[in-house]
């Protein structure tokens, strides 16, 4: 979890407050403090036509005057930008029939993961989990210590941390296929016919993530939207950080994969291509056919347009979001 140049504390499983003095010293110890502008908002970026090699990206930035109490805008226009807004801010549930008459019938008893704090307010409830991801298994397991039992669990599919049986004070349960708020003061039907009524409810706690919102992204103005929430991928990445399309642009923080080292990986291949010293270059455009691009090879030569080495972004100053701010970094490449 830690970056390759510094250790945790400890771990691997540390209170949420340890990663957070990690990344304040990281910070820190890297001399990073004066290129942060915190507590600013991007409220729109949009690229804007350019006589240099490439176009450029204009921020429109938003900042809480406290002192006289007002928001300033204003903009500024970068050579490339580096997006790392986080992908775990806007809750998702999937849709179910019946759902949302039943959260209009009975407002409050569904809930999410993301406003979950302590397992002490379900104290003696009847509680049903949805997921058994990472939040669905942690919680389900925490709160099975107070609630009353059992606890349900619906699951798609057996977790990574599921036994063959579920633990004592929990009970499985298939995915729901129905609410129905009219009956029996609120039923949940499930995929196996079973069905749970408010004498088994008090409350629903989604576990069902996440999904990524880029609400600042100019589609209008930059040709397409940035993410295909059809198929959950960015809209034309590659390697889930760079865009072919826009060779100025790349997003950090996206896979699901180690946090803190594949987000190391990905600074650094940003830097390296920005600063024209990437040996490999990027693939053709998507939009280019996929003949082309599939003929460009990993670690082979440049395909057909591609970005050569010494290129567009040697000049390139990186706009760089990190904890809601956006400043400049020069000479970043490793
Ligand atoms: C419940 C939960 C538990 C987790 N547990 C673990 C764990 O145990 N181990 C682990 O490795 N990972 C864990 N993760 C995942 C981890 O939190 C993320 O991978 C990590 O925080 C992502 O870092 P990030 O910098 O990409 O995004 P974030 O940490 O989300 O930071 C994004 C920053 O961008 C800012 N921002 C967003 N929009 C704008 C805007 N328009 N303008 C300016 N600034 C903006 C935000 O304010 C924020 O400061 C967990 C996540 C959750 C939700």
């Amino acid at each position: 979890m830690c970056f390759s140049d510094a250790r945790f504390a400890y771990g691997p499983f540390p209170p949420h407050w340890v990663p957070r003095q990690y990344l304040e010293t990281y910070f820190a110890q890297h001399r990073l403090d004066p290129l942060l502008i915190a507590n600013t908002t991007v409220e729109d970026l949009s690229r804007v036509p350019s006589d240099e090699a490439s176009d450029k990206w204009k921020l429109t930035l938003r900042k809480y005057d406290k002192l006289r109490g007002v928001d300033v805008w204003w903009e500024e226009v970068f050579d490339a930008v580096a997006i790392a807004n986080g992908h775990y801010s806007v809750p998702y549930i999937p849709p179910v029939k019946g759902l949302e008459a039943y959260v209009e019938k009975y407002p409050g008893r569904v809930v999410h993961s993301k406003y979950f704090r302590s397992a002490s307010v379900y104290r003696s409830k009847k509680v049903l989990v949805v997921g058994n991801s990472a939040s669905g298994y942690d919680i389900t397991n925490e709160v099975a210590t107070v609630a009353r039992a059992p606890v349900y669990q619906s699951r798609r599919h057996q977790g990574r941390w599921d036994g063959d049986a579920p633990p004592a004070g929990i009970a499985w349960k298939p995915v729901i296929t129905e609410y129905r708020p009219e009956k029996n003061n609120g039923q949940i039907l499930f995929a196996d016919g079973s069905c749970l009524d408010d004498d088994d409810v008090d409350t629903v706690i989604y576990c069902t993530g996440y999904r990524p919102s880029f609400p600042f992204w100019n589609a209008a103005t930059n040709g397409h939207e940035l993410y295909d929430y059809d198929n959950n991928k960015l809209a034309g990445n590659y390697w889930h950080t760079f865009f072919p399309d826009y060779p100025n642009l790349a997003v950090v923080g996206m896979p699901r994969t180690l946090t803190f080292r594949s987000f190391e990986y990905q600074a650094v291949a940003i830097a390296r291509l920005w600063a024209g010293r990437a040996s490999t270059p990027l693939p053709p455009s998507a939009s280019s056919g996929g003949g082309r691009r599939n003929a460009w090879k990993r670690c082979g030569g440049a395909g057909p347009g591609s970005m050569t080495s010494g290129g567009r972004a040697s000049t390139a100053a990186t706009c760089w979001s990190t904890s809601g701010s956006c400043s400049t970094l020069r000479g970043s490449g490793r």
